[in-house]
């Protein structure tokens, strides 16, 4: 039956702005102080107070429509949308309604090697509100999130899976990483989004009735979410049943949406302009600066590796995926002078040495260079790479100098060939069937005899060398 259905989803995301004072007082834009430290008049919403507009919050909005590609509004305004809540005195929130920052723009996916384009609606500029704390037997406010920059980015309805929400979100972050415009940290509330959700039949024009998702915090509670509400709508649609608008809860213990309310219509906020802040006028001069100081986005990085190191493309997207990543990727691959090296030790050790620890790349105690190195070590043939291995393993544990390494564990390797003759000599005497083998045509008895040499010498053997001495033993 799923099959009959297509559905349509957009995502509103909203992104904490990586600021260092609040939007409109100067109040620091921290996470983690005590409840109700970084708060003053202003941003508790006392009345009388009046907003001041941090343009650095501008700059970052208009800097992510850039990155996205949107129309940057000359003249765009602020409005107020009122609503009753306890995370919000005021009862109403500074938003943007008609005039926002940016309109259009697209973000390109990739779904199992399928690329597609979500174009963007809009992205405006409000205020984050406080945050209710629920506990035993009472609730508190804490402020201290209360007027954080908040950009809310727009989809729309072009999203046709959990698949591609979730794609959708990742490359959103890597360009708001890449671009400095948030720390896309979601432990810490950076970027929620709220999911708007229809499905129709595939031979229906009209998006059918919507439900809103609201609040979601984890990309992977997204997926999860949306894969139970796409079946839930597809169900009660094709049950000859009718969808409602609402807004749903997603309850993440139990792996179900539920209703909450039914959805309020934008006429339930009674938006108006704001009459304490001046509109926002951006001149040519500043929006032709920034332009001008858009960071590398990661699709243009992966090409560059692409193009530049001569790497395949899905080590190139691997290795763009997380910024600091491609940072140190490029490090090692510059000072070590070897980037195909650089990007093997990437894609192996170090991502199974960050994944097994469960640590980012900025806590490893080896440093690039420490790396590029070792990397030259195996280059000049110092060490091979076994030898090499057990070096890292070292290095990434507690860093160091790669050499001492080398000299304090005796992993240097031989290439002495009176030493490396001595050991082939014993391989070939100590195992005359494989000879046997080998010289009767089963070339696979070479890699046995090899072990056995590399065995013998603890691994320190130069592995090219042995393959030498064996083939010049042995063949006619
Ligand atoms: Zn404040
Ligand atoms: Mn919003």
């Amino acid at each position: 039956m799923s099959g009959d259905y297509i559905a349509s989803i957009g995502l509103e995301t909203h992104v904490q702005l990586k600021t260092r004072s609040k939007i409109w007082c100067g109040c620091a834009n921290a996470f983690g102080s005590p409840p109700n430290t970084d708060v003053c008049p202003v941003c508790l919403g006392y009345p009388g107070t009046m907003p001041v507009l941090n343009r650095e919050a501008v700059r970052l909005t208009v800097m992510t429509g850039l990155m996205l590609g949107c129309t940057i509004n000359r003249y765009s305004k602020f409005d107020r949308k009122s609503y009753f809540y306890p995370d919000m005195p005021k009862n109403y929130q500074i938003s943007q309604y008609d005039r926002p920052l940016c309109l259009g723009g697209a973000v390109e996916i990739e779904v199992n090697g399928a690329r597609k384009t979500i174009r963007i609606n809009r992205i405006h500029l409000e205020e984050d509100v406080a945050k209710n704390n629920h506990f035993e037997t009472a609730s508190g406010v804490d402020f201290n999130r209360a007027g954080t920059p908040l950009m809310e980015i727009v989809s729309e309805p072009d999203i046709a899976s959990a698949d591609e929400a979730f794609a959708y979100l990742q490359a959103l972050k890597q360009m708001l990483v890449y671009g400095g415009i948030s720390d896309g940290n979601l432990e810490q509330g950076n970027i929620r989004c709220d999911i708007n959700c229809s499905v129709r039949p595939r031979d229906q024009e009209a998006l059918g009735t919507k439900t809103e998702i609201k609040n979601m915090n984890t990309f992977r509670g997204v997926h999860r979410s949306l894969n139970y509400e796409i079946k839930r709508q597809i169900d009660v649609v094709s049950a000859q049943g009718v969808i409602r608008q609402e807004t749903r809860r997603w309850d993440d213990d139990h792996g179900v949406t539920r209703a909450m309310r039914s959805k309020e219509y934008a006429h339930d906020y009674r938006y108006f302009p704001e009459p304490d802040l001046m509109p926002v006028v951006l001149d040519e001069a500043d929006i032709a600066r920034w332009k001008e100081s858009l960071p590398e986005m990661p699709a243009a990085r992966r090409e560059r590796f692409v193009q530049d190191y001569g790497l395949p493309d899905y080590d190139a997207g691997v290795l763009v995926a997380d910024k600091a990543v491609a940072d140190y990727f490029e490090a090692v691959a510059q000072a070590a002078d070897n980037p195909k090296a650089a990007s093997n030790w990437m894609m192996t050790e170090m991502l199974r040495w960050l994944s097994d620890q469960d640590v980012t790349i900025e806590s490893v105690p080896i440093q690039p260079a420490q790396l590029a190195a070792l990397i030259r070590l195996v280059d000049e043939k110092v060490v091979n790479m076994p030898g090499a291995k057990i070096v890292f393993a070292e290095l990434a544990e507690k860093g160091g100098d790669p050499r001492a390494i080398v000299e304090a564990k005796g992993l240097a390797q031989v290439s002495d060939s009176g030493a490396l003759d001595a050991w082939v000599e014993a391989a070939i005497a100590e195992n005359p069937k494989s000879v046997a083998d080998y010289q009767g045509g089963k070339k696979a008895a070479l890699q046995f005899l090899m072990g056995q040499v590399m065995r013998a010498s603890k691994g320190k053997a130069n592995p090219p060398m042995v393959m030498d001495a064996l083939r010049k033993r042995l063949d006619p």
